[in-house]
């Protein structure tokens, strides 16, 4: 491990990502499929994967043993996580960025780009609009700028907590934002925030030094790698890791993520909440090597592989993707999703819910820009639970995020009631008819499937007073 360049790193900060040694992983592990059913086995016993056991993972190329990786990536997610979906909308903030990444529309050199920050008005306006549509859960997103400071994220939060209407209201906002110091990340933590995110976008130090331009701020590797640590160190136990997918070798990108999860672990006794992977969408003005894309099969492949290497570890899954693909990867352990996104700035008032997509505001184009309710309609129409839960973060059930997973019941007893619990108020007051129809058939056939006890009947007592009073927000 290198020691890294002091630069306001966190204490004893190393950077923990040796390319040599995992490309050799990638480019050596050879195929073994007696190998691979061991970590499966391991994987479904609740147990992290090593880099050099996820290797094994990666290197099973055989239709059949892929097929087998799926399937039990799919027993994980049904046998640990049950049927719950957790949703979310991302809010774009601000476009102004002084870095230059060459794969996004926000880069400094961009002139093309139309630059815009949402004043604290605006902000209310976009919020009113998302609590309109039944959002309960936003992540805020900004450009890296010298005005989008850690005062700035903060009284953002605090303005996105404070706007409500009706029975409206965000209970957890999450931010994907520029790295911070460690002074920084204390300032936003006041406002309460959920889940703090920085991508690394690539862990290959080369490909990252030819992405990002020295002269700027992203530039520096270890400060970015360091990221998340710094938040730690801050008393932000709540971090989201990620790559851009299509920027390098997908399974050099994998072990990097795992790579990463398990320093924060063995540091802070407490990995990533969750890890993203957006693939690299085109956007405005966009040319860079598109050698790497990765295409959908091995887009399943990987999600699969970082839902057995990483068992405890939340997914996201944004809407860059197409319907159908996301349809199909959710049976394969995401645990979050966005629905009715938009990203260009202000585009939840001014864009409405019209088809249409400019490119010149937008940071890439999105792959599903369906409405929420539609989105609820066709996850319950699947089988799935919904969820607008918020109940961990604000009872303090933070860092030791894995107890949903660890803790024998812990999914019976919070998160399916609260889970129902938030289904029920969006279906009472945001659905459509169809969509509450569908999802009243799903609440009773969940409701079926509880044991009867005292959980139960209290959970019943509960739905009922959200369906007949303005009682909201009650949760396990
Ligand atoms: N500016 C901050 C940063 O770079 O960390 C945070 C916000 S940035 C707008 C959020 C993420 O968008 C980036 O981390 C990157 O992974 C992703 N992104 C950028 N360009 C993209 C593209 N063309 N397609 C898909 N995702 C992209
Ligand atoms: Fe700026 Fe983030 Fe886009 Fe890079 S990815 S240009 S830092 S907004």
């Amino acid at each position: 491990m290198t020691r890294m360049a002091d630069m306001a790193l966190s204490e004893g900060a190393v950077d923990f990502i040796d390319d040599a040694y995992l490309t050799g992983l990638v480019e050596k592990t050879l195929a073994d499929a007696g190998r691979v059913r061991e970590l499966l086995a391991k994987s479904l016993s609740k147990q992290a994967l090593s880099v050099e056991e996820t290797a094994y993972l990666l290197a099973a190329t055989d239709d059949d043993l892929v097929e087998e990786i799926f399937e039990t990536a799919r027993e994980l997610k049904r046998n640990v996580y049950g049927n719950r979906i957790v949703l979310f909308a991302p809010l774009y903030i601000g476009n102004e960025c002084v870095n230059d990444c060459a794969y996004c529309a926000f880069r400094r050199s961009n002139k093309d780009a139309v630059r815009r920050t949402l004043d604290v008005d605006e902000t209310r306006r976009q919020v009113e609009a998302l609590e309109n549509k039944g959002h309960k859960r936003l992540i805020l997103v900004f450009g890296e700028h010298p005005r989008y400071d850690a005062d700035f994220i903060h009284d953002t939060v605090r303005t996105v907590y404070e706007t409500k209407v009706g029975h409206g209201e965000i209970r957890r906002v999450n931010i994907n934002a520029a790295p911070l110091d460690v002074p920084g990340y204390k300032r936003v933590k006041e406002a309460g925030i959920g889940t703090y995110q920085v991508f690394q976008e690539t862990y290959h130090h080369e490909t990252y030094a030819k992405l990002h331009p020295a002269d700027t701020r992203k530039g520096n590797y270890p400060y970015r790698l360091d990221a998340l640590s710094r938040a730690q160190e801050a008393g932000i136990d709540d971090v989201g890791v990620g790559v851009l997918f299509g920027l390098h070798d997908w399974r050099f990108e994998v072990l990097g993520l795992v790579a990463h999860a398990l320093h924060m672990q063995q540091r802070y006794g407490v990995g990533p909440h969750t890890i993203s992977f957006p693939r690299l969408r085109p956007a405005q003005g966009v040319e860079v090597d598109y050698s790497h894309l990765v295409s959908d099969h091995d887009f399943k492949r990987l999600i699969a592989i970082l839902r057995l290497a990483v068992p405890y570890t939340g997914l996201i899954l944004t809407a860059r993707e197409e319907p159908e693909l996301r349809r199909e990867v959710m049976a394969f352990g995401v645990s979050q999703i966005d629905a009715g996104s938009r990203i260009e700035i202000g585009g939840y008032t001014e864009a409405g819910d019209a088809q249409t997509q400019a490119l010149e505001k937008e940071q890439f184009e999105l792959g599903d820009i369906r409405s929420l309710d539609h989105v609820m309609r066709e996850l319950v129409e699947d089988g799935y639970v919904p969820s607008f839960c918020t109940a961990c973060y604000r009872l303090g059930r933070t860092g030791e995020h894995f107890m949903e997973f660890a803790i024998p019941g812990f999914i019976k007893r919070f998160c399916t009631p609260n889970a129902l619990s938030t289904l029920t108020e969006y279906l009472v007051d945001y659905a459509s008819p169809e969509t509450k129809a569908a999802g009243e058939k799903l609440i009773a056939a969940e409701l079926e499937k509880l044991e009867d006890g005292e959980l139960k009947t209290e959970l019943i007592k509960r739905l009922g007073r959200i369906r007949e009073t303005e009682d909201r927000d009650l949760y396990f």
